[in-house]
This record gives structure tokens, C-alpha cells and sequence, in this order.
């Protein structure tokens, strides 16, 4: 007798979870994932909230476009995005999201509410959201914008929840992933709070303010800026001076149109171009932006999409050296700054 066939789909909540594995993997990504997509609703102020480091609480709140009633559910269904339509969209991305897997992700591994209002609703939507299973769904009054609370992540996934680091070491993934965020956009009010302690309070401003801003007056003397336009690419940034190198890693940001981006070939070039000018192994401070034509960027190569592939990596690569060569010459020519702004 032939056996039965034994293939079957999974239910949504367990794909989704399985997917959480990939786009969630601490509370640094759902910082993340909420700030960018309260950037990618135009806010203009966004405010984090935190308490153990992200372990019990996780909380966005944004004023930006807000969402339908409808959309608000929507918003967590695997693959529900409102930044994409057709795949001939992924050869245009100008917004950090697309592949509406983000809120899916983690509503199956935590406990949801979200408070979301749009200017021209006079009510807005409360849903709340337990590993997947929608608890509340009804009208509440609240601001214009989008708020998100996220408590108890891995609550239903414990080896995910051992896993995690202590809170001082997951705090740092945090203000890596809040500061990438905020460098990207200076004009974008932010606050961070940590269990009831203001970490951050910054104002919307110009980049070379933000830098300093994150990191301190000292800063300030020792930026360069830096720009190269050619109709490939534009760079645009600072860098550190050569005597402003320092022995460890950690200050050095590349953003192709906007996004964070990790990249061991364009970070080489900018160590070339520093050329005999620091000490071997040392590393310089760069804040880089990359403006280039969606189209000849693929950046759908991981789910964090911190990795992105280039048309033409050689150019790239002679571009940045080229820009940060003229910096670091004008530096030692002049030694002067020259601000943007
Ligand atoms: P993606 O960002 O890739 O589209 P997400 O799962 O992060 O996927 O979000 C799904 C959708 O929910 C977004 O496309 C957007 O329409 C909506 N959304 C999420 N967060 C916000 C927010 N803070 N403000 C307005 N809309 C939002
Ligand atoms: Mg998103």
C-alpha cells in the first residue's frame, strides 16, 4: 500500500518565527528595524525608550505618516510592505525597508502593542500582538505617528533568550545601531532613555554638528571634509585627521544612500588613501556617504542588509580613495578645517 504524502505548509506563526531567527537576533535589531522604519514614515522626531538594555521593554515612538486601521494589521503580516510593489521596485529602493519581514519577524518572538494614528484620522488604531496571536484590536486616542512597544522579546524562544549577552554588552549593540541611525540623519530629532536615564538628546542639526554632537567636542578640531562628484557616484563625509587615527575599530561608517553599510574593499580604500600617513594597523575615523543610482546597487543579499553589492565595485573603490586623498592633502597643506556648514 503507498504511504500518504507527509509534506504540509507552515502556519504563518511558526515561518515567521523561523524567519526572526535571521532579522532579530538581539534587541540592537529591533531598535533597528524601528527606527528605520520610523525614518522611512518621514518622522521628524523619534524617541527610543528602553529598560535592561531592551530585554523587558522596546519602545519607538515616532511622528510620522501613522497607518490606517487596516495597514496597522497589515503591517505585521510576513512579506506586507508598503515600499515595494513590483519587483521592478528592488532596482529603485530609496526607503531602508522592503522586504516587510521586520514586524512579522518580531511580533512572533515578543509581546506587541502598537498605538498608531494618521494626521487625517481623528482616531487612532491599538493593537496588541502576543507571539503572533492578535490579543486587541480597537480605536484608541493617541498622537499623530506611530508608537511600537516591544516587551519581553524571546519571551516563547529561550535558547534565544540564554543566548543573550549581559546588559552592558547588549547596551553597546544598542548605541551602535541608535547612532548608525541618527549619523544618517542628522535632520531627524532622536532620544534615547535607558531605564528611566537620558543617554541621548539629540537635536535635529546639520552632520558635522551630529558628529559632534554623538561623540564629543573633541571632534570637532579634528574633521576634514570630504567630497568627490562624479556621475557615477557622490561622496560626501568627513574624516578624521591622520594624528586622530586610533589603535581600535568602531569609528568608521559607510552609508550608501543612507543605509549603514558594511564593506571591507571600500574600507581599504580609505586606508590607502591615508597612505604612510598613519601608523600601520591603526584605524581612521570616517563618516562616508555614498549617493548612487539605486539601480546599480543590490542590497538584498542578507536580511539585516548591512551587506551591499556594487556594478562597478573598481570604480567605487578609485572614487572614495580619490576623495579622501584630496582631504587628507588639504589637511596637510593648509592645516585648517574646512566645514560644510
Ligand atoms: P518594511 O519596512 O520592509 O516595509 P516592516 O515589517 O518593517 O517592513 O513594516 C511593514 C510596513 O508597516 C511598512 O512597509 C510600513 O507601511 C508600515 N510601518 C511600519 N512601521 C511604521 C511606522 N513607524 N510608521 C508608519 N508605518 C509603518
Ligand atoms: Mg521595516
Amino acid at each position: 500500500m503507498p504511504s500518504s504524502d507527509i509534506i504540509q505548509l507552515l502556519p504563518d506563526s511558526i515561518a515567521n518565527q523561523i524567519a526572526a531567527g535571521e532579522v532579530v537576533q538581539r534587541p540592537a535589531s529591533v531598535v533597528k528595524e524601528l527606527m528605520e522604519n520610523a525614518i522611512d514614515a518621514k518622522a521628524t522626531q523619534v524617541q527610543v525608550i528602553l529598560r535592561e538594555a531592551g530585554r523587558t521593554l522596546i519602545q519607538v515612538i515616532d511622528n510620522g505618516t501613522g497607518m490606517s486601521e487596516t495597514d496597522a494589521r497589515m503591517s505585521f503580516e510576513r512579506h506586507a510592505t508598503s515600499k515595494i510593489r513590483q519587483s521592478e521596485d528592488l532596482f529603485r529602493i530609496r526607503t531602508m525597508g522592503f522586504r516587510g519581514e521586520a514586524l512579522a519577524s518580531i511580533a512572533a518572538v515578543a509581546q506587541v502593542e502598537l498605538r498608531t494614528r494618521r494626521e487625517e484620522n481623528e482616531i487612532g488604531t491599538l493593537i496588541r500582538i502576543d507571539g503572533s496571536d492578535i490579543k486587541t484590536q480597537e480605536p484608541v486616542a493617541c498622537p499623530k505617528g506611530t508608537n511600537f512597544s516591544i516587551r519581553n522579546l524571546f519571551f516563547n524562544v529561550p535558547a534565544r533568550r540564554n543566548f543573550l549577552k549581559s546588559n552592558s554588552v547588549e547596551m553597546r549593540h544598542v548605541l551602535d545601531e541608535f547612532q548608525r541611525v541618527a549619523l544618517a540623519n542628522p535632520e531627524v530629532g532622536f532620544t534615547l532613555h535607558h531605564n528611566d536615564t537620558e543617554v541621548f538628546n539629540l537635536l535635529p542639526v546639520k552632520l558635522v554638528k551630529r558628529i559632534i554632537d554623538i561623540y564629543g567636542k573633541s571632534y570637532r578640531e579634528q574633521l576634514a571634509f570630504c567630497q568627490e562628484d562624479t556621475s557615477y557616484i557622490k561622496v560626501r563625509g568627513y574624516i578624521g585627521k591622520p594624528e586622530f587615527a586610533r589603535k581600535t575599530r568602531g569609528e568608521q561608517f559607510f552609508f550608501v544612500n543612507d543605509r549603514f553599510i558594511k564593506h571591507n574593499y571600500m574600507h581599504h580604500a580609505v586606508i590607502s588613501a591615508f597612505d604612510g600617513t598613519i601608523p600601520e594597523g591603526s584605524h581612521p575615523f570616517y563618516v562616508l556617504f555614498i549617493d548612487i543610482d539605486p539601480s546599480h546597487i543590490d542590497i538584498n543579499i542578507h536580511p539585516t542588509k548591512t551587506e551591499i553589492k556594487f556594478d562597478d565595485e573598481r570604480s567605487v573603490y578609485a572614487i572614495i580613495m580619490a576623495a579622501v586623498k584630496k582631504a587628507v592633502g588639504v589637511y596637510n597643506l593648509s592645516q585648517s578645517i574646512d566645514f560644510e556648514e
